[in-house]
């Protein structure tokens, strides 16, 4: 049964000598091999040696402080909805009295997981969340020999108090400026109009 109109016509052109004996080819082949060897290596030494890599490197994730300290996170779980790869699990706790020192709003994230081996490192949650709580890092995601370990908890993804994590490369000059505008909240709209009145919410 012909499947296709496609056809290919096969030569039958007999060998030549050269082609025979193979000798012609491997001296060809041994040619290219020698050539390599006074090549630089693209190989490097990893972890000694470390390639540069963009300032927006997209590693694993850390969950941001404010700058006093407290968490960012509120658990809205726009993270989670937005990732592909159902990589992020939360549970919500309600801020107590006295805590405001520890969590920035009065619902936070009482337990945040993130799968790193389902996380595509795609970035959809950075971009997702509207309190500025997680960013993607240049850090790379440790080895590990079990699959368990590799979910990560608050205890690996919050920012160290005495660590703290530079992301202000990873965001763009809107916002930036956006930033900048006085008494603006989080989750509203980005108008460059604004910078210039100085108008106040
Ligand atoms: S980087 Fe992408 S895949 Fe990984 S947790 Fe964030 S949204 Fe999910
Ligand atoms: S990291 Fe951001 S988007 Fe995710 S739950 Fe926390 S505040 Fe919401």
């Amino acid at each position: 049964m012909q499947l296709t109109n496609r056809k290919v016509v096969v030569s039958k052109k007999e060998q030549s000598f050269a082609e025979r004996i193979y000798l012609p080819a491997i001296a060809k082949g041994m040619m290219i091999t020698a050539s390599h060897l006074f090549k630089k290596s693209p190989t490097i030494n990893y972890p000694e040696e470390k390639r540069p890599i963009a300032p927006v490197y997209r590693g694993q994730h850390v969950l941001k402080r404010d700058e006093n300290g407290a968490e960012r996170c509120t658990s809205c779980g726009m993270c989670a909805v937005a990732c592909p790869a159902e990589a992020i699990t939360m549970t919500s706790g309600e801020r107590k009295k006295g805590e405001e020192n520890l969590y920035r709003e009065e619902k936070y994230a009482a337990t945040y997981e993130i799968n790193m081996l389902r996380c595509i490192f795609c970035g959809l949650c950075e971009e997702a969340c509207p309190k500025e709580a997680i960013f993607l890092t240049d850090r790379l995601v440790d080895v590990e020999f079990e699959r368990n370990d590799f979910i990560y908890g608050k205890d690996k993804l919050v920012e160290k108090i005495d660590k703290r994590i530079d992301v202000t490369k990873r965001q763009t000059q809107a916002v930036l400026d956006f930033k900048k505008i006085p008494g603006l909240k989080h989750n509203e709209l980005y108008d460059p109009k604004k910078l210039n009145t100085g108008n106040k919410h």
